[in-house]
């Protein structure tokens, strides 16, 4: 089908997508949407930027719309689980936006904001919720809502929800939902543990699949450079200053690995002239808000993210992803990149490579079979690097950016001492932030965002990864990695998942069937480029 009219969509969802300017489907959408009109289940292997939301928000609103019902107090028709926080008010957004023309009402919960707003939303129901499993359950809990009446239940990104630890609370949502309902589940990757969670959701499904992730990259121009730890600072304001002024650089997302080096690097942009927003898990989900709304808006160019915080956020028109640190998971790397070139534009991604991290480089390269190109420092740089203010020193003497990898311990327990003795992932200053960091004086509810009962220690967030999320995606993670070897130089502080050895109990997922999909050192056959239209036919990075 090459036109949504050819779908026999609903009228005034065709007047929705002309007003976003969509004329024809993604091959998901061409695939998924009359399957879903019919009321079949499905099970779509697809990641965001594949044009997923729509492949599923519309035929779902279809037949909402055709089968005009007022939907119950404390209830929903449709139920939409997301991961994670941004994730699923970006998807309700979208379905707002699809849904212009019709009475609908569609309401997104998560965690992170107070319970009860969202519990007085919901009194008299809605059509559509988007929810993240752990505020859901809190919900139901207390009684502010049940799920006796979800006609449409859409599962995304399961293997997320997986490496996040959600399967207790997804397994728990499965025996509250109605038996007769339609469903549709969504992954990135389909592992075995994967599959076998599906079968709890769905039955007789349609396949909807489309090409695997590592041959996202395709529109993504690669490069890399080799600096000081010390000069990374500067290359960065050098490379920012002079691209967001000379309209090279529109919008550029920084990928640091650890929280505290995504605000460093925020601290030293702003005075160097450059706006700048940071994104990560020790942010209260209203400055993570207002982030992510200045990125959109166009107003601050600059978002500095950590691995987890970026995963999903589709923005489009982001010209540059600069790896400010490199990842030390290589598919973290592919995640990265793929916050550029989405929505049919090409996009630079930057890595900055210190000596002590060409391992994870090389790692890298072997996982995408995409030699990166090098270049050189830019002209003059050694001499504007003088002239830039030199990094801020630590009482150690070491500068900053030496911290997260060099000057780690004194970094570490300068922090405790500044957050009061709390892990990092623990909220220990007593500010609050998040509704799950804040704990039990601050929530309602008594459960985490996994649905596990709320403990008085640090807890868990999709965006807190490595406070006991981390330490146990570790080693699923790893165990992707047909070559993954112990790491020597342990960090404790990063939120990306750490080198561990691989676990025998750990599914094999994701990594281990794209490395196995494509030869080691091969790399991926271009395919013509498309315009305006989200990656076709291809699967770009979470
Ligand atoms: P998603 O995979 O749902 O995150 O979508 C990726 C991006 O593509 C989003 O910005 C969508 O709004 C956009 N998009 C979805 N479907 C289409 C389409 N048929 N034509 C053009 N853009 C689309």
């Amino acid at each position: 089908m090459s036109f949504f009219s050819d779908l026999g969509l609903a009228e005034p969802l065709l007047r929705a997508l002309e007003a976003k300017g969509y004329t024809d489907p993604t091959p998901i959408q061409s695939q998924a949407i009359p399957a879903l009109i019919e009321g079949r289940d499905l099970l779509g292997l697809a990641q965001t930027g594949t044009g997923k939301t729509a492949a599923f928000a519309l035929p779902s609103l279809h037949r909402l719309i055709n089968d005009p019902k007022h939907h119950k107090p404390a209830s929903c028709r449709m139920l939409v689980l997301s991961p994670t926080r941004e994730l699923a008010a970006q998807i309700a957004d979208n379905m707002r936006g699809y849904a212009k023309y019709v009475n609908l009402t569609i309401q997104c919960v998560f965690g992170g904001v107070p319970v009860g707003k969202q519990s007085r939303a919901l009194v008299p129901g809605c059509d559509v919720l988007v929810a993240t499993p752990g505020r859901l359950l809190d919900l139901i809990d207390q009684r502010a809502l049940t799920l006796r009446d979800v006609e449409i239940f859409v599962l995304d990104e399961a293997d997320q929800m997986m490496d996040l630890g959600f399967i207790v609370p997804l397994k728990r949502l499965a025996r509250l939902l109605p038996p007769k309902r339609q469903s549709l589940f969504f992954s990135a990757t389909m592992p075995q543990a994967i599959e076998q969670l599906g079968t709890q959701f769905i039955t007789n499904p349609v396949k909807v699949e489309v090409a695997p992730q590592a041959t996202t990259a395709e529109r993504v121009d690669q490069q890399a450079i080799f600096v000081n730890q010390s000069e990374k600072q500067s290359l960065l304001t050098m490379k920012l200053r002079d691209g967001l002024a000379d309209g090279t650089v529109e919008r550029a997302i920084i990928f640091t690995r650890t929280k505290h080096g995504a605000d460093r690097v925020v601290r030293f942009l702003t005075p160097a002239g450059v706006s700048a927003a940071a994104i990560h898990g020790n942010k209260s989900q209203g400055q993570r808000t207002a982030a992510l709304k200045g990125f959109r808006d166009g107003k601050v160019p600059v978002l500095v993210a950590t691995d987890i915080a970026a995963r999903g956020i589709d923005v489009s028109g982001v010209s540059h992803v600069f790896n400010f640190e490199l990842p030390n998971v290589a598919e973290q790397y592919v995640h990265r990149i793929g916050r550029t070139a989405r929505a049919g534009a090409d996009g630079i991604a930057l890595s900055f490579v210190a000596e002590d991290e060409r391992p994870y480089l090389k790692a890298i390269e072997r996982l995408t079979g995409v030699k990166l190109t090098m270049l050189p420092l830019p002209e003059g740089f050694l001499k504007e690097a003088a002239r830039l203010p030199a990094p801020a020193k630590r009482p150690n003497g070491a500068d900053e950016y030496q911290g997260s990898r060099g000057g780690r311990g004194a970094e570490r327990s300068g922090e405790r001492n500044a957050r009061g003795g709390g892990r990092d992932g623990g909220r220990g200053d007593g500010r609050g932030g998040r509704d799950g960091a804040r704990g039990p004086a601050r929530s309602a509810g008594g459960r985490d965002d996994r649905g596990a009962p709320r403990s008085t220690g640090p807890r868990f967030d999709p965006l807190r990864e490595n406070v006991d999320g981390g330490a146990r995606n570790a080693g699923r993670l790893e165990a992707r990695r047909p070559d993954a070897r112990p790491d020597t130089r342990p960090d404790t502080r990063s939120e990306a998942p750490r080198r561990e050895a691989p676990r025998s109990d750990a599914p094999r997922t994701e990594g281990a069937r794209r490395e196995g999909a494509r030869p080691e050192g091969a790399r991926p056959a271009r395919r013509p480029q498309g315009g305006g239209q989200p990656q076709r036919g291809r699967v770009s990075a979470v």
